[in-house]
C-alpha cells in the first residue's frame, strides 16, 4: 500500500508501469466493431467534463472511442442518447456539482427512457464511491474509474447486450494504455499526456489516491505522437502530467523531462507548453533547456500553495519559501521575460493571520502574471482532512478576497509591463462580444485581443501590445 504520510518517495517494482497488452487492445477493437453492428445502440453522445486539463484530454480519448463506435457528438446533453460525466474530486464543490447534474438528468429519462447515463473519472475512483453509486444512484447505467477508461468499448458492449448496469473500478493503478483514438478539440492545439499519477502525497490532495502512483510514458511513444501531430499542422502542444518535472522517474534509458523537451524542441512544432510543475523538482537543467529551446514557451505554472514555511511543511510540499524564491530568481536570470503563474490555497487547517499574510507578501514579491486561488477543501482520506484547526468559512472567504486583490494588483503590474512589446499570439477564438475581434494567447500565456476574423483562428500572429486591461492585453497586428 502506498504511504500517505508523504515520507515515502522510493518507487517499488510493483509501481513500475504496466502497458495494456496487444491482446487486450484487440478485445477492445472487437467490442468497437460489435457495437457498430448493433441495431439498438446509441447514435449520439455528449461528454460533460469537470476539472483539470488531464480530464479534458481524457474526454478527448473517450470521444475518440465513442466516435470509433459509430456515434456522433450531440450539440448538447438534451439531444444525446448517451451522456457521460467525466468527473473531478479535487474539491468538494466540483463533486457536488457533478452529482447534482447527474441527478438532474434522471428527470430527463422520464421522457427519454432509452437515455444512457454514465459517470467516470476521479470522483468514481474514490473509495466507497462504487458502493454509493450502486445503492444511491441506481439510474446510472455505467460507472468506471480513472484506470478503466481504455475499457469503455467492452463495458458499453456489455451494457447494451445484457441491459444490466456496469460498474468497473479497477485498483490496478499503474496501467498505461497506448494507441487510443483521440477526438481533439482543436486542429491547431493538442494535449499530450506524458505521465500519469503522482507520488508526492501533498497532505491536502486526493490525486495520488484516485490517479494512482506516478508512471511515465516511453519517450519514443511521446515523440511519435508529437511527430504525427506536427504532420497535421498543429501549432502548439501542451504536455500534461500531475508533475511533469519528474517525468521519466523509473523509466529505463535515463529518460527525463529536460531530455524529452530537448527532443521535442527538435521537431519544430511552433510552440511547446507543459503543466504542472512541482517546485521541488524544477532543476537547473530544466531551466537551461527552457532558456535555450527554440519552441518552448516562456511561461511556467509553478504552484506555490502558501508563502509560509510551517504551512508548506504541513502541506508536505517539501520546499520552503526561500527555496521557491531562489528558483524564481534563477528562472528570471535565465529567461528575463518569463511569465509565472501559480496556485494558492487559503484557510489550510491551523493557518494563522500572520501565515496567511506570508502568502500575500509572496505574491507581491514574485509578481505573478496570474494565480488560481482556492479555499482549502477537506478531502476524505487525506492527511490534512484529519488535522485540527479548521478555519471558519467566513474567515477563509475574507482571506481569499484579500488574496484575489493582491493577485489582481500583481496581474495589473505584469500586464502593464508588456505594453509596447510584441507578442506572438496564437489566435484561439472569435470574441463573444464583438465579432470584429479575436483573442488568443501570447507565449507568456496572457490573453490578447486584437482585430481579426474567424480565418485567423489557429494562426500565430505578431501583435504589438497597445494597452492592458484587468486580465487581458489589447494589441494590434504588426503585419497583415
Ligand atoms: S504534486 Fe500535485 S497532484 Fe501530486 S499530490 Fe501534490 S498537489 Fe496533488
Amino acid at each position: 500500500m502506498p504511504s500517505s504520510d508523504g515520507k515515502e518517495t522510493i518507487r517499488s517494482v510493483e509501481h513500475q508501469p504496466i502497458y495494456v497488452t496487444p491482446e487486450e487492445q484487440e478485445k477492445e477493437r472487437q467490442a468497437i466493431e460489435e457495437i457498430k453492428g448493433l441495431s439498438q445502440r446509441p447514435q449520439s453522445y455528449f461528454i460533460v467534463t469537470y476539472g483539470c486539463q488531464m480530464n479534458a484530454h481524457d474526454s478527448e480519448k473517450l470521444a475518440g472511442l465513442l466516435n470509433a463506435m459509430g456515434m456522433t457528438e450531440a450539440e448538447d446533453r438534451l439531444k444525446a442518447d448517451f451522456v457521460l460525466f467525466n468527473t473531478c474530486c479535487v474539491r468538494e464543490n466540483a463533486e457536488r456539482r457533478a452529482l447534482g447534474n447527474v441527478n438532474w438528468l434522471k428527470e430527463l429519462r422520464k421522457d427519454k427512457p432509452d437515455l444512457l447515463i454514465g459517470v467516470c473519472g476521479c470522483m468514481v475512483q474514490q473509495p466507497l464511491m462504487a458502493e454509493r453509486i450502486l445503492k444511491q444512484y441506481r439510474f446510472i447505467d455505467l460507472a468506471f474509474g480513472t484506470h478503466n477508461l481504455h475499457r469503455l468499448p467492452e463495458m458499453l458492449l456489455s451494457l447494451l447486450l445484457n441491459r444490466k448496469r456496469v460498474v468497473e473500478i479497477d485498483r490496478q493503478e499503474n496501467l498505461i494504455a497506448e494507441g487510443l483514438p483521440v477526438k481533439r478539440l482543436h486542429s491547431w492545439h493538442a494535449f499530450i499526456t506524458i505521465m500519469y499519477g503522482c507520488d508526492n502525497f501533498c497532505s491536502y490532495c486526493v490525486v495520488p489516491y484516485v490517479r494512482g502512483r506516478e508512471r511515465s510514458r516511453r519517450m519514443e511513444d511521446i515523440l511519435r505522437e508529437a511527430q504525427e501531430l506536427r504532420q497535421t499542422g498543429v501549432q502548439e502542444i501542451m504536455l500534461l502530467g500531475q508533475n511533469v518535472n519528474s517525468y521519466g522517474n523509473g523509466n529505463e534509458n535515463g529518460e527525463s523531462f529536460p531530455k524529452l523537451l530537448r527532443e521535442l524542441d527538435k521537431l519544430d512544432i511552433p510552440r511547446i507548453r507543459f503543466m504542472t510543475s512541482h517546485p521541488k523538482d524544477l532543476s537547473d537543467e530544466l531551466i537551461e533547456v527552457m532558456a535555450t529551446g527554440k519552441h518552448i514557451c516562456n511561461h511556467l505554472h509553478l504552484p506555490v500553495q502558501s508563502g509560509n514555511d510551517e504551512i508548506l511543511r504541513l502541506m508536505n510540499r517539501r520546499y520552503t519559501r526561500e527555496s521557491y524564491l531562489r528558483k524564481v530568481e534563477k528562472l528570471r536570470q535565465a529567461i528575463p521575460d518569463i511569465g509565472l503563474t501559480t496556485d494558492l490555497i487559503v484557510g489550510f487547517p491551523g493557518e494563522t493571520e500572520a501565515q496567511f499574510e506570508d502568502s500575500l507578501s509572496l505574491v507581491r514579491e514574485v509578481g505573478f502574471d496570474s494565480a488560481f486561488t482556492f479555499i482549502y477543501s477537506p478531502r476524505e482520506g487525506t492527511q490534512a482532512a484529519k488535522m485540527e484547526g479548521r478555519i471558519p468559512e467566513e474567515e477563509s472567504s475574507r482571506r481569499i478576497g484579500l488574496l484575489i486583490q493582491e493577485v489582481e494588483a500583481a496581474t495589473a503590474r505584469a500586464n502593464e509591463s508588456m505594453v509596447g512589446k510584441t507578442e506572438q499570439v496564437l489566435v484561439e477564438s472569435l470574441s463573444k462580444r464583438d465579432n470584429t475581434k479575436v483573442s488568443g494567447k501570447g507565449t507568456r500565456s496572457v490573453t490578447v485581443t486584437l482585430e481579426g476574423t474567424e480565418q485567423d483562428i489557429g494562426k500565430i500572429i505578431p501583435v504589438k501590445i497597445t494597452s492592458a486591461a484587468t486580465n487581458t492585453l489589447r494589441g494590434e497586428r504588426t503585419e497583415r
